[in-house]
């Protein structure tokens, strides 16, 4: 009796794998042949030349068992490919495509137009190290230890008083300049800390892009010509751009840059403060304290240079409200941007 009911063990994982491994209806029908015609066959041969009654009635039972089985496993296979739902069970060339693709982020999306718009007038992209020496981010701006400009800049100190967060990627000039000779014409884009609290405008860590243009016979008027231009590609062609004296302590003379309320045109609403006119961008003539630090002749050379608030820009240029929106990663909104 244990020989058949071993035969019958060893027979259903034979099944079992071969219906596994069945691709068609075709192949499930020659499953169904082999055991529920051939192997019976031998079964029931086999049942008739038992001579013991008591061990006839066991294997009897153990077949009709195994019959029982084998049948509802093989018929539910055929029905299976009948109805098609596992005809394509082992087509590896089907890639079932459930990967979300994101999107880019505004301040991404928003720095490759300016990007493309200042590398087709000359400029090249170059990078600095976020944790910077005081040097490079004060002290060879024109900002020496006790200048009140600091306090407007107010980083995190990574050791007192030489390695800081930079506060912003305006020492990548200094960087740039110190390692070649004019021509340069270099943007840099980067992060940027300063110790601020986290409001509707602030955040302790943003997003900048530097521009620095040095060279024989730089004058106010390229420094004006490349930033309208850049400012009407990104805000369009009827958008006013106004230039502001201000104050920067690495800049001589310093314009505020700002354009025409995008909200309202220009007539006056919330978003500019009822001025009309947005601050974008901070500029002006490198100051000869800062050719000469780094050892050009301010006589021969000259050059302007600009740095522009990304997430502020952002916050204009879609519209956002306030500046948390930029960190909230809300992946549908980026797409409707
Ligand atoms: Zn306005």
């Amino acid at each position: 009796m244990s020989d058949i009911v071993h035969e019958l063990e060893q027979k259903k994982k034979e099944l079992q794998q071969e219906i596994s491994e069945a691709e068609n209806k075709k192949s499930a029908e020659n499953i169904k042949t082999k055991y529920l015609k051939s192997f019976m066959g031998e079964l029931y041969k086999k049942l008739k030349t038992s001579e013991d009654p008591e061990l006839k009635k066991q294997m009897g039972r153990a077949i009709n068992e195994f019959k029982e089985y084998a049948s509802e496993k093989i018929d539910h296979l055929i029905e299976e490919f009948v109805s098609e739902k596992k005809s394509n069970k082992y087509d590896n060339t089907i890639f079932k495509n459930n990967i979300k693709i994101g999107h880019y982020h505004p301040i991404t999306k928003l720095y490759k137009k300016i990007e493309k718009v200042l590398i087709s007038m000359g400029f090249s992209v170059v990078q600095g190290p976020e944790i910077e020496l005081d040097r490079y981010n004060f002290e060879k701006l024109n900002i020496p230890a006790h200048h009140p400009a600091r306090d407007m800049q107010d980083t995190f100190y990574v050791s007192i008083p030489n390695i800081l967060l930079r506060s912003h990627t305006s020492s990548v000039q200094i960087r740039t300049m110190e390692t070649r000779q004019p021509p340069i014409q270099i943007i840099s884009p980067g992060t940027v800390y300063r110790v601020d609290d986290i409001d509707p405008q602030h955040t302790p860590m943003f997003y900048q892009v530097e521009g620095l243009m040095v060279g024989e016979k730089i004058s106010f008027s390229n420094l004006k010509a490349i930033l309208t231009k850049l400012l009407k590609e990104i805000f369009g062609n009827e958008a006013k751009v106004r230039f502001r004296p201000t104050y920067y302590p690495y800049t001589e003379p310093s314009a505020a840059i700002d354009v025409s309320c995008v909200e309202c045109g220009g007539k006056g609403c919330r978003t500019c403060g009822n001025s009309g006119w947005i601050v974008v961008l901070g500029s002006g003539m490198v100051h000869p304290n800062v050719l000469e630090g780094v050892g050009y002749d301010s006589e021969k050379y000259t050059g302007f240079a600009f740095g522009l608030g990304l997430n502020r820009l952002a916050l204009i240029y879609y519209g956002l409200g306030e500046i948390r929106k930029l960190y909230e990663n809300n992946v549908s909104l980026w797409k409707q941007l």
